[in-house]
């Protein structure tokens, strides 16, 4: 039996355990927090979007650059595999309407009760309150509350998570033990952004903008967005939040399911007595936050407004903090890790989740890759110990 240590008991940490304790090694998990898996805890809490049932390229599409990596792991443990493993773990699941799928108890708290009882049962052993804190030689540091510990296991596998949310424990700190060619900068990933609001939009922070299209460069967003204090948030935005993060200008499409002659049509009938507001109201179905964007952005309005209806510009002035993204790009690069997911630099290391250098939208695709990554890295670690 050769002793495994797994850095993080995150879904990426807690996928590797378990299959190096199926494979009948001895397994502890070494976890900084005082509880496991806390942003897997918080992603219940909009519900646990665990994967998407859609067609596999189209899904592994989701991952761009990093997909020509990602794909074998995600050949082997895919949207099918994810449902079929939250099932084995007591899981009644659910599809909605656009493919994402969520357990029927809409939080993770089951489903992760179910995990932890299981690798307990397989006797895995779960250490909180420990902190790994780099190197000395081949010596993996672990910071605990009883001291510092110097351990050296047959195989080491990182599963820290990305940089956002640092009070759940995923706080990039790991980066700073890793040499700087390893690495790609941490970026935010589904975020919102900042607008300055003039006064007039105090009133819709926190409403819902739904019904709208929004555009960066080629792609359209059909998602809600929220009108925040800060700015603007929600799926529909963080969808593209990868696109605006580079430079792309964002637009959006008040009634994208009106042509603009049609638009122009139900504008130019008379308004007679009408505000102007009315007239939108009733001529389009423009709701209160609607206009205010409207107005917001494009008035003193044009005679022909219709244009800016169809695309409006919506200036923002940069990304959210990253600590408030869902989750972040950057980390460890694939070319300083082998086919395996092992350290090149590092024999008898992995890597595996969210600190590897991808990146995709929300839908299921972050935990799907965190567990796909976490299954490679503790099978590969299973194939370097049986030599
Ligand atoms: C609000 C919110 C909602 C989300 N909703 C969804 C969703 O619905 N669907 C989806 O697919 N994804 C969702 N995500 C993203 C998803 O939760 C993450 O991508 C996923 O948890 C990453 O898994 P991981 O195992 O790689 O890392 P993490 O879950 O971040 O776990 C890493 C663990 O490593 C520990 N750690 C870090 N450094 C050290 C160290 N030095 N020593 C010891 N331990 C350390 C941390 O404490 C942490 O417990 C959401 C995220 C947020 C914030």
């Amino acid at each position: 039996m050769s002793e495994a240590l797994i850095i993080g008991a995150g879904p990426a940490g807690l996928m590797a355990a378990d299959e190096l304790a199926r494979a009948g090694h001895a397994v502890t998990v070494a976890e900084a927090k005082p509880s496991p898996a806390r942003k897997l805890l918080m992603a219940g809490k909009s519900g646990l979007n665990l994967t998407k049932d859609e067609d596999f390229e189209t899904f592994i599409a989701a991952y761009g650059e990093a997909a020509p990596m990602l794909r074998p792991m995600l050949t082997e443990f895919g949207p099918q595999q994810v449902q079929e493993w939250a099932m084995g773990l007591g899981q009644s699941l659910f599809t909605g309407s656009t493919g994402r799928v969520f357990p029927e108890a809409m939080k993770a708290s089951p489903l992760l009760r179910g995990w932890l009882a299981e690798l307990s049962r397989l006797g895995v052993r779960l250490q909180t309150r420990w902190h790994w804190s780099g190197w000395n030689n081949g010596a993996v540091l672990i910071d605990t509350p009883q001291g510092r510990q110097e351990l050296t296991p047959d195989v080491t596998i990182f599963a820290c998570g990305g940089a956002s949310w640092a009070r759940l424990g995923s706080d990039g700190a790991w980066a700073a033990h890793l040499p700087s060619q390893s690495l790609t900068t941490f970026q935010p990933a589904n975020m919102g952004f900042v607008i300055s609001w003039s006064d007039h939009m105090r009133r819709h922070f926190g409403s819902p903008v739904k019904g709208v299209a929004l555009h960066a460069g080629d792609h359209v967003s059909r998602g809600e967005i929220i009108v925040s204090e800060q700015g603007l948030e929600g799926g529909g935005i963080y969808a593209l939040s990868a696109m605006l993060r580079d430079g792309a200008a964002l637009t959006l499409d008040l009634t994208p399911d009106l042509e603009i002659e049609t638009l122009r049509q139900r504008l130019s009938r008379p308004r007679g007595k009408a505000s102007l507001s009315n007239h939108l109201r009733k001529a389009l179905k423009l709701d209160p936050v609607k206009q205010a964007l409207l107005m917001e952005f494009a008035r003193p309005l044009p005679p022909d407004p219709a244009p800016l209806i169809k695309a409006l510009p919506i200036p923002l002035q940069g990304p959210r903090p990253m600590d408030q993204a869902i989750s972040t790009a950057g980390g460890l690069r694939f070319d300083a890790l082998d086919k395996r997911l092992m350290l090149r630099d590092r024999p008898g290391t992995f890597a595996a989740g969210e600190m590897l250098d991808w990146e995709a939208p929300t839908g299921g695709y972050l935990l799907t890759a965190c567990l796909a990554t976490g299954r490679w890295a503790g099978r590969a670690a299973v194939d370097w110990l049986s030599g």
